[in-house]
């Protein structure tokens, strides 16, 4: 009897523990599953930029890197299958890099693209100049992501800017920085701290991508120094917060950022200076940063009223369209959800046209949730339809031969990008296509 108990009493906890270790192991096997197949079926197989690239013949499952992750909060980006961790959500995936860190065999490698799609990086010397002297590149666009990289080589690049236009030259302009992401925004405070006859310009509004993250996203960074200010100290801050915290920085140290101007051309001058022509001048400079991140530039639809306020090109806020008439054009899904999102608002009157007589390149999600608001009356949807004009209060939009003109307070124009390698290659910058290596 005396044994019974005692076994009893090693047996019971044993067995729990084993039961807790299968249950809690079972779980991840399932979520890693369930994310990559959900991953899959909607085709969001492809990371943007940098990520990890496990070697499965040494990793040990120990699943510190599931752990490390600081984006896994948020959404599943790396989880365990069959006792290997794998990149379960690759499109969540943006470079933080922490998984190698933590990896303890060194199973993990930092790559750039896939062997199914290739990402450019320009080429860009220490000093971040490129190939076209005069021609510098900071933050994202020279490959490694995340927002205290950006602020640090914002930072460092107009320190090498400094010693290119100590000598005398005759352009109106210094520099020229363009993108007031984290990258041009640090730029612009060091271009101001070195007292450089400088312009910014924004083709948006302050914070580049973090300005479109979700709202109230958890931006996790590290400090990093900002010219002027000293240390923005924050580790976890929500994204709100960090844009009001460099709107305040922008608005005491007075620098300038003109806003809603976007660059369209670049290119040299016989005095070793550039040219940038941009939607709203022509200026001359001795350099130029690109800070224009990897995102790229809005395709435009190119109709009369297109310059109008009322046109954007990305949906920040759909509550800022409460009580509007709003039209949402493009077929992709961003411009579904732009569309579906902005008719939950109160109010709102939402017309969506695609020249195309399908929605074939949209999920089915998507697909499934227009339709539904379409029947139900919350959504107009007119397709193989074309915008002709867009005017105060009204846009004009062809339906075959009969033009239709609809009540109208603001465009939404989703209508897909101009990726930022071809830019550089109009401006004769040498980009590497990295086919998921180093
Ligand atoms: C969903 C998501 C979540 C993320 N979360 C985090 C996080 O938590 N922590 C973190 O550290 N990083 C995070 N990142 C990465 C981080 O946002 C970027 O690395 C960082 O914003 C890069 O800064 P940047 O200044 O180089 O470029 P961007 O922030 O992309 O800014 C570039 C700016 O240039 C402007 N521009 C482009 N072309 C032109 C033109 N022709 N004329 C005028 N202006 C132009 C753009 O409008 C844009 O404002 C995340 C990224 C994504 C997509
Ligand atoms: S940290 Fe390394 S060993 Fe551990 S699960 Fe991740 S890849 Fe495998």
């Amino acid at each position: 009897m005396g044994n019974t108990i005692q076994i009893l009493l090693y047996a019971v906890p044993i067995i729990g523990i084993l039961a807790w270790y299968i249950k809690r192991h079972t779980h991840k096997e399932t979520v890693g599953l369930t994310s990559l197949r959900q991953a899959t079926e909607e085709g969001l197989i492809e990371p943007p930029t940098l990520h990890p690239e496990i070697d499965h013949r040494i990793c040990i499952g120990c699943t510190n890197c599931v752990a490390a992750c600081p984006e896994q909060d948020a959404h599943q980006v790396l989880g365990m299958i069959r006792k290997k961790a794998h990149l379960v959500g690759p499109t969540n995936c943006i470079g933080h890099g922490a998984c190698k860190t933590v990896c303890p065999v060194n199973a993990i490698t930092l790559v750039f693209g896939t062997a199914r799609r290739g990402v450019d990086i320009p080429l860009v010397n220490p000093d971040f100049q490129t190939n076209v002297p005069g021609i510098f590149i900071a933050g994202e666009l020279g490959g490694m992501g995340l927002i205290r990289n950006a602020v640090e080589q914002g930072r460092q690049a107009m320190g090498s800017v400094a010693k290119l236009v100590s000598k005398a030259h005759q352009n109106d302009l210094d520099i020229f920085i363009i993108g007031a992401g984290p990258a041009g925004f640090t730029a612009t405070l060091a271009a101001t701290e070195s007292k450089l006859r400088y312009r910014t310009v924004e083709q948006e509004q302050l914070g580049g991508t973090v300005a479109h993250f979700p709202r109230r996203k958890l931006v996790m960074t590290q400090p990093a120094d900002l010219p002027i200010v000293g240390k923005m100290k924050f580790k976890e801050v929500q994204k709100e917060t960090l844009i009001d915290y460099w709107r305040e920085v922008e608005e005491k140290t007075g620098i300038e950022i003109n806003y809603s101007e976007r660059v369209d051309a670049i290119s040299p001058l016989p005095n070793g200076g550039f040219s940038v022509v941009t939607s709203k001048g022509t200026y001359s400079t001795r350099a130029v940063l690109l800070s224009i991140g990897r995102r790229g530039s809005p395709r435009k639809l190119g109709v009369p009223g297109e310059e109008m306020d009322k046109v954007v090109y990305r949906v920040i806020d759909p509550a800022e369209h409460r009580n509007q008439h709003v039209l949402v054009v493009g077929g992709g899904d961003s411009a579904l959800e732009a569309a579906t999102t902005i008719a939950e608002e109160a109010g709102t009157t939402v017309t969506l046209s695609y020249r195309s007589d399908a929605f074939s390149r949209a999920k089915p999600k998507n697909r499934q949730l227009v339709e539904k608001m379409a029947a139900e009356g919350r959504l107009r949807v007119l397709l193989s339809s074309n915008v002709k004009s867009i005017r105060d209060g009204i846009v004009d939009i062809s339906l075959g031969d009969v033009t239709e003109s609809v009540q109208n307070d603001a465009v939404v124009i989703s209508a897909g990008g101009i990726l930022p390698s071809a830019f550089l290659k109009t401006v004769g910058i040498h980009v590497e296509t990295k086919w998921g290596s180093e």
